[in-house]
């Protein structure tokens, strides 16, 4: 599912954004990234969508090698991804069916197979009644459900949610991480990008955490080691 062997990222200003990451999450994993502000996780997510190359080592996610990608690839790539964004990048004037059924149009999906669909992942994260409503008539986490929602709709492997949670109050994000939870245990992959402590340690998953570009700490159950080791 994703393989990093010696990952390095340097940007063109010098910055040495992640250095020497190897990492491998398989099929059915949940995993979070965490680490502070400025430590290299929107780097290594981007990374993984193709959205920039390595400066150096190998990158393979769902079979595509990051690394020697051709540009004609990358929706290919992409389409085995589902991407949530902490601002929920929804369309305002199309109401939240749209919103949802716009990213199987996208890849010429039919409309049978769109209305079926998309009333199933809006049945899953809970907004079957809030259909026909646009973005701005909705709560923040329902916006994020949306989100989900779309990220979900292509029957991607992976889901990679970059902060997902930041605007979210607590009773919210953990609802939403329980969502999460339930996406998984039907089958999909699941990478949380969050600097939300108290909220990892919620849930007894895998925790990636890096710091000054280096991943430090890689282990199941808790965020714990985390605040010894950020100094170093
Ligand atoms: P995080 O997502 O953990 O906050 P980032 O991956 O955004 O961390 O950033 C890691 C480091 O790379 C930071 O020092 C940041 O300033 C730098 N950085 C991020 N994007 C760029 C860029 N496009 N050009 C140069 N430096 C960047």
């Amino acid at each position: 599912m994703i393989r990093m062997s010696d990952v390095s990222m340097v940007y063109d200003n010098g910055t040495r954004a992640v250095h020497k990451a190897t990492l491998r999450i398989d099929e059915g994993e949940f995993v979070f990234l965490t680490g502070s502000s400025g430590s290299g996780k929107s780097t290594l997510i981007k990374l993984l969508t193709g959205e920039i190359r390595p400066t150096s080592g190998r990158i393979v996610v769902n079979n595509y090698n990051i690394g020697n990608i051709k540009k004609r690839e990358i929706p290919y790539l992409r389409r085995t991804l589902g991407v949530v964004f902490q601002d929920f990048r929804l369309i305002p004037d199309k109401s939240v069916y749209e919103n949802v059924a716009f990213a199987m149009r996208a890849i010429g999906a039919r409309n049978r197979a769109i209305r079926k669909r998309v009333r199933y992942v809006l049945d899953l994260v809970g907004l079957n009644e809030k259909m026909d409503v646009r973005p701005q008539e909705l709560s923040g986490g329902e916006q994020q459900r949306v989100a989900i929602a779309r990220a979900l709709v292509n029957n991607p492997r992976l889901i990679i949610a970059d902060e997902p949670t930041g605007n979210l109050d607590p009773a919210r994000s953990l609802e939403l991480m329980t969502l999460f939870e339930k996406i998984n245990e039907l089958g999909t992959t699941i990478l949380i990008v969050t600097h939300e402590k108290e909220l990892v340690d919620k849930f007894e998953k895998r925790v990636i955490v890096i710091n000054n570009g280096e991943i430090i700490s890689d282990q199941t159950g808790g965020y714990y080691e985390y605040e010894e080791s950020y100094e170093l």
